[in-house]
């Protein structure tokens, strides 16, 4: 298989690297549209942000109207915010939230097309320059080439893809998320590992994206319930932002699989975090993919330190699916009905949720063939 592999031209890493990116901010634009949530722009870093800008003579409006994960409307209001501005590039500073809204923006401002027109389509326009700075340890949206918007007529989240939504420069400053609470901390964390252990054992899966995944997993069974129990512990906190941008250099080249194919209806319709859907599907999802990449879930056991070398393949491969079931209990990852979801109406969305996740073309990246009644049994067993 002939593998290709995209990152962001430029990406930054450390604490302090947000202040690096003064050296090239003239080459991006004059006027930047800083797209943000209303927690975020509260921030000391988003203080920083806007002091660089002013120092290098740059230009800024801020957008603050990403309310929660973003919709359309969300993104009309942020494209008005451009053009009124009149700006000439755009920054993100936030969760995949915000990141996600300034892609959808920045391609909606150049074809002047609504972005759920976007659906099903390899999206390359020539965009102005993004530039994306994370302040969750999470979903790696910095330098992936996809945005998750969901359409409000429809109510489904959609899943976009195209190299126009790759950021340009990615700064990942670990700084930036020693503020998150402990609950965002986990959802976020578990999106991260959900990533890595889908890009490990997707079809599309390459030599490269090998690489990050065994590292992202690791990073984050070392880290993210230490960063979890203290959000003060600037080392945890620093592995789990590079697990994250691992991660999401591993889904940009290897694309997710099943959990994220049924993630993503169950979030829309319940109004789950992604990363909390995420998680609440992984052990499930791990099982039913298990028997197709039985030696890729082994390796990711010993890697984390579950399985020992001389475990059968089989044993260890089970202990990757404990792993997970552990971490999912220390981080206090709740159930669907423990989040408060009303059985009556769970039960009753299945056939839609599993058309969505079918639809969306992630479950046939799993290494196991899948079908609609498996997917059905699936969010059954959920429950
Ligand atoms: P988010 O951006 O929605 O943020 C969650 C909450 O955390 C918000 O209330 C926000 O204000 C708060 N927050 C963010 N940073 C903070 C900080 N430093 N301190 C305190 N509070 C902070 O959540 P997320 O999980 O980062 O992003 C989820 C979105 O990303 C979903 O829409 C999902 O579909 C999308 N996503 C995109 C990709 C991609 O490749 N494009 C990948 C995975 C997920």
């Amino acid at each position: 298989m002939i593998g290709e592999f995209f990152i962001p031209e430029r990406i930054l890493t450390g604490e302090g690297a947000l202040e690096r990116i003064s050296d090239s901010l003239g080459r991006f634009g004059k006027k930047a549209l800083l797209v943000t949530d209303r927690t975020v722009c509260r921030l000391p870093g988003f203080g920083r942000l806007t002091r660089l800008l002013s120092e290098e003579g740059i230009g800024y409006t801020v957008f603050s109207g990403i309310t929660g994960e973003p919709d359309d409307a969300m993104i009309r209001e942020g494209v008005r915010a451009y053009r009124e501005g009149d700006c000439d590039f755009l920054i993100a500073m936030g969760g995949g939230s915000p990141i996600d809204a300034m892609k959808a923006i920045a391609v909606s401002v150049s074809s002047g097309r609504s972005i759920c027109r976007f659906f099903g389509e390899d999206i390359r326009l020539p965009r102005p320059p993004m530039i994306a700075v994370p302040t969750t340890a999470g979903t790696g949206s910095e330098a992936t080439r996809f945005t998750v918007i969901t359409d409000t007529e429809s109510r489904a989240k959609l899943l976009l893809k195209g190299r126009a939504l790759l950021p340009d420069l990615a700064v990942v400053d670990p700084s930036l998320c020693s503020s998150v609470p402990p609950q965002i901390t986990a959802y976020t964390g578990m999106d991260a590992l959900t990533h890595a252990i889908e890009a490990y054992t997707s079809r599309l899966a390459q030599p490269l994206t090998d690489a990050v995944c065994l590292s992202a997993v690791r990073r984050s069974f070392r880290f993210l319930a230490r960063a979890y129990e203290d959000g003060s512990d600037a080392e945890a906190c620093g592995e789990l932002a590079i697990a994250a941008l691992e991660a999401g250099i591993a889904i940009n080249n290897a694309s997710v699989t099943l959990v994220h194919g049924m993630s993503r209806p169950l979030g829309a319709l319940f109004h789950v975090p992604h990363g909390l859907s995420n998680a609440m599907l992984l052990p499930s999802c791990l099982r039913f993919a298990l028997s197709g990449a039985e030696a890729r879930f082994a390796e990711l056991a010993r890697v984390i330190g579950a399985a020992e070398r001389e475990d059968r393949q089989s044993g260890a491969a089970e202990k990757l699916i404990g792993a997970v079931q552990s971490l999912c209990r220390r981080v206090r990852i709740p159930s669907p009905a423990e989040y408060g979801i009303d059985r009556g109406a769970y039960f009753a969305a299945i056939d839609r949720m599993t058309d969505e996740a079918l639809r969306s073309g992630s479950p046939a990246n799993t290494v196991r063939p899948v079908t609609g009644e498996e997917i059905a049994a699936i969010y059954r067993g959920l429950w």
